[in-house]
């Protein structure tokens, strides 16, 4: 919420289907998957956020957040949001990437390299055709957007740079 606030954004915790109605876009940040799943069942937010997003509303997931918001999930069974046409994997880059800072290109953003923060990240293996792929890192997407939907597997509110912040702003703004 800070990092969000720094880009420009006023931020506020969205808890329940009355929170979302109340925003204009959606950060689902990093966590645990799983758990965060039957949260926003129990919480009534599954279908209230799928419809938010199909009507247009900017969406951004940060590695969990991208996880909840995939089509598929390799050798995971819970149902997801389905926002977002890939399949990624959790937990996808293992030990050595653990919590690792990553100098990224990513050339929506300019040449500088981003410095991408992986913390027990999913990675992309499988993009629809309607999937934009903005970054890749060993070989895999770990940024990627569809329309209003953004996904990054890292972590961008633990850096300094706040081009990523700045860049979901943006299509906050195209979309009003
Ligand atoms: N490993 C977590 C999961 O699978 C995601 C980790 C994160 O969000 N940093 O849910």
């Amino acid at each position: 919420m800070r990092a969000l606030e720094r880009a420009g954004a006023t931020a506020v915790e969205v808890r329940t289907p009355e929170d979302l109605a109340g925003v204009d876009a959606l950060v689902v940040p990093g966590g645990e998957s799983t758990t965060v799943i039957r949260l926003l069942t129990r919480f009534g937010l599954i279908e209230p956020i799928r419809r938010r997003v199909r009507e247009g509303m900017p969406f951004w997931g940060t590695c969990m957040g991208m996880i909840v918001a995939a089509r598929d999930v390799a050798e995971m069974d819970q149902p997801t949001l389905g926002l977002l046409d890939v399949t990624v994997r959790r937990n996808a880059f293992g030990r050595q990437v653990e919590s690792a800072e990553v100098p990224l290109t990513i050339p929506a953003l300019g040449a500088e390299p981003f410095p991408a923060v992986f913390i027990r990240a999913p990675w992309i293996e499988r993009t629809g055709t309607d999937v934009q792929t903005l970054a890749e890192h060993g070989g895999h997407g770990v940024m990627v957007r569809q329309r209003n939907v953004l996904g990054t597997s890292f972590h961008p509110e633990l850096t300094g740079d706040g081009r990523v912040h700045g860049y979901f702003l943006q299509m906050i703004e195209e979309a009003a």
